[in-house]
């Protein structure tokens, strides 16, 4: 479901006169496949590469090199608009939830199916379902402001399902939250692998994220993917 194949990333970091002052290699080489239907976690120290790992899958990032395929769509190979077509088949969360403050809760699930053109009464047919998955129907004129931090990836959970995707992209989804709404938020992702058969892949600095609801795990250090391993095996002493 997805690919990365001699996927490589350096950030170019231009000096005063605009020259090249620093490269960084953030990735080297990745080649990385998760099944369709797997919870995959990618853990590691910070600056080890993660974030760039996982926004190279939806080409938030663009790649220096190879190439990404999700779903049989090579992504690396397509026009902006083709693209953007592709994305819809590609969900993502984020620590901060990067909600929008001026719009309701219902409004905030609403947005990606505006953007592609839905009409209004499908819109209203599709957000109140997943308010009800992620167990927000009666909060759906609700302001973000007025939700807690477990609330609001609830919200942007059921906005990055809005457009029926087949991936979900967890960007430290849970770093934000404490302990027990870390735990109800990862039952929600488990619960949401289980029913859509939506491939999960996260990112996470937490052991107890990975050995919580990830089938697979792989550990990411200075740019290179080091070790994997299903996670039973993974966390057993040899
Ligand atoms: P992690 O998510 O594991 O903390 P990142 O992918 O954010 O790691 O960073 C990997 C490396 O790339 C780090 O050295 C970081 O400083 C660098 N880096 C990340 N984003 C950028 C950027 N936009 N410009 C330049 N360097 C970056
Ligand atoms: P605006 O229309 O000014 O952008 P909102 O951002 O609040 O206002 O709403 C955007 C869309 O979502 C509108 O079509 C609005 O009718 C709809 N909407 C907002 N809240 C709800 C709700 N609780 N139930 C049903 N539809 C809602």
């Amino acid at each position: 479901m997805i690919e990365l194949h001699d996927v490589s990333k350096t950030y170019v970091l231009k000096g005063r006169g605009g020259g090249i002052a620093r490269t960084v290699p953030a990735l080297k080489k990745i080649d990385f496949h998760v099944p369709a239907g797997r919870i995959h976690g990618v853990i590691g120290l910070s600056g080890a590469g993660k974030s760039t790992l996982i926004r190279c899958v939806n080409l938030l990032e663009r790649p220096t090199t190879g190439t990404v395929t999700v779903d049989g769509q090579e992504l690396t190979g397509l026009s902006r608009a083709a693209l953007n077509q592709a994305r819809h088949r590609i969900g993502m969360i984020f620590q901060h939830f990067n909600l929008l403050t001026n719009r309701t809760v219902f409004a905030n699930v609403a947005l990606p199916l505006e953007l592609m053109g839905v009409k209004r009464a499908e819109i209203q047919e599709r957000v109140t379902p997943l308010l009800e998955l992620v167990g927000l129907a009666d909060k759906a004129s609700q302001y973000p402001a007025q939700l807690s931090g477990g609330q609001k990836q609830r919200v942007a959970i059921a906005r990055a399902l809005a457009s029926r995707p087949k991936v979900l992209l967890c960007d430290e989804a849970t770093s934000a939250l404490d302990p027990q709404t870390t735990a109800s938020i990862l039952a929600l992702l488990r619960d949401i692998n289980r029913k859509l058969g939506l491939t999960i892949l996260l990112i996470t600095h937490e052991m107890e994220v990975v050995k919580s609801i990830c089938h697979r795990v792989s550990l990411i250090s200075d740019g290179e993917l080091v070790e994997e391993a299903e996670v039973g095996d993974f966390f057993t002493a040899p």
